[in-house]
C-alpha cells in the first residue's frame, strides 16, 4: 500500500521520440491511478534529452493525448532539455567525491554490454576530449531493493552495471544521470513504469545514494509485447494513440491491468477514469515480465 496521499508524488517520463502507444499509456494510466487512488500527486517530465531520437512534435503530441485521455498532470511539466546546470550541478558534485573518470574508448573497444575494457579508469595520463564520463562502481557493489510488484530485487552492480555513462562522449547526459537528479527535483516518491526498466533501477539507486538523494518506492509493471514477443516501441511501429477513441483505449489498458471492468454505461473519459481511480488495486496486476497484447485480444 502506497504512503499516505500528503506524500506521495508520481510521475511519467515520456522520451519524445514518437507519439503515445498503448505501452506508453498503460504505464502512463497505472503511474496515474496509482497516485490519485491514494490522494497522490502526479508529475510529468518530458525526457527530451536526445534530440537525433527525437520526433518534432512528439513532445507536443504526447501531452495532447495524455490530455485526451484524461490524464491531467500537477503543475508544469519540466523539460530535462532546460536541466543542463543541475546535471552539470550533480557531475561536479560526483566528481568531488572521487566517484567519474573519463574514458575514450571507441565503440569498438567497449565490451558488448558498453563496458569500458581498457582500465581508463586506472589510466594516469590524461585524457583528451572527446570523452565519455563514467561513474567508478566499487568491484562487489550490490544493490537491493523491494519492487512493489516484481518483490526483491539484488544486482551485483559491480559485474552487471560496470563503471556506466553519465555523461556521452557527444555531450548529452546519460538518462541514468538525469532520471535520477530529476526524480529528487521533483521530489518523486513512487516510480511506477516498464519493467524494460527494471535493470537500470540499480544504477539509479547507486547515483541516488553517491549523491545523498533519498530512494522513491519502484513498482515495475509488466510490458506490452508483440506477438513476436517485442515490447510495444516507435522502433517495431506501435501504432498511436488514436486520441477519439480514448475510453476505448483507457479500456484496454485497464484490461491489459487487469482493474476492473468500468460498467458500459460510462462512456466519457473522465467517468471510466474516476472509476479506474476509485477501484485502482496494484495487487491485480500480473507481477510478470512482459504480457502479449494478443492473448488479452487487444492487437489491434
Ligand atoms: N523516458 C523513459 C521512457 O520513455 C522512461 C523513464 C522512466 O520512467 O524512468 O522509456
Amino acid at each position: 500500500m502506497p504512503d499516505s496521499g500528503t506524500h506521495y508524488r508520481g510521475r511519467f517520463a515520456p522520451s519524445p521520440t514518437g507519439p503515445l502507444h498503448l505501452g506508453s499509456l498503460i504505464a502512463a494510466l497505472a503511474s496515474f491511478l496509482d497516485a490519485r487512488h491514494c490522494g497522490g500527486h502526479w508529475l510529468l517530465r518530458m525526457e527530451d534529452l536526445d534530440p537525433p531520437r527525437e520526433q518534432a512534435g512528439a513532445a507536443a503530441d504526447i501531452l495532447h493525448s495524455l490530455r485526451c485521455h484524461g490524464l491531467h498532470w500537477d503543475g508544469d511539466v519540466l523539460y530535462q532539455s532546460a536541466r543542463t546546470a543541475a546535471y552539470e550541478a550533480a557531475l561536479d558534485r560526483l566528481a568531488q567525491g572521487g566517484h567519474l573518470f573519463h574514458c575514450d574508448c571507441t565503440r569498438a573497444a567497449l565490451g558488448p554490454d558498453g563496458s569500458c575494457q581498457r582500465h581508463c579508469r586506472d589510466r594516469s595520463d590524461a585524457i583528451a576530449a572527446p570523452y565519455a564520463i563514467r561513474t567508478a562502481v566499487p568491484a562487489g557493489c550490490e544493490i537491493q531493493f523491494s519492487d512493489r510488484l516484481q518483490g526483491t530485487q539484488r544486482a551485483a552492480l559491480g559485474a552487471t552495471g560496470p563503471d556506466f555513462v553519465v555523461k556521452r562522449k557527444d555531450g548529452l547526459y546519460a538518462y541514468q544521470l538525469a532520471v535520477v537528479v530529476d526524480d529528487a527535483e521533483q521530489g518523486i516518491t513512487h516510480v511506477v513504469r516498464g519493467s524494460d526498466l527494471l535493470d537500470s533501477t540499480p544504477r539509479q539507486i547507486f547515483l541516488q545514494q553517491l549523491l545523498g538523494y533519498n530512494t522513491p518506492q519502484y513498482c515495475h509493471l509488466p510490458v506490452i509485447t508483440t506477438r513476436q514477443g517485442q515490447k510495444f516501441s516507435k522502433q517495431n511501429l506501435a501504432p498511436a494513440l488514436v486520441n477519439e477513441d480514448a475510453v476505448h483505449n483507457l479500456r484496454h489498458a485497464l484490461r491489459f491491468l487487469r482493474q476492473s471492468e468500468p460498467p458500459a454505461e460510462l462512456d466519457s473519459v473522465d467517468q471510466v477514469v474516476a472509476h479506474a481511480t476509485a477501484h485502482w488495486a496494484l495487487q491485480r496486476v500480473p507481477a510478470v515480465a512482459a504480457i502479449a497484447a494478443a492473448t488479452l485480444g487487444l492487437e489491434t
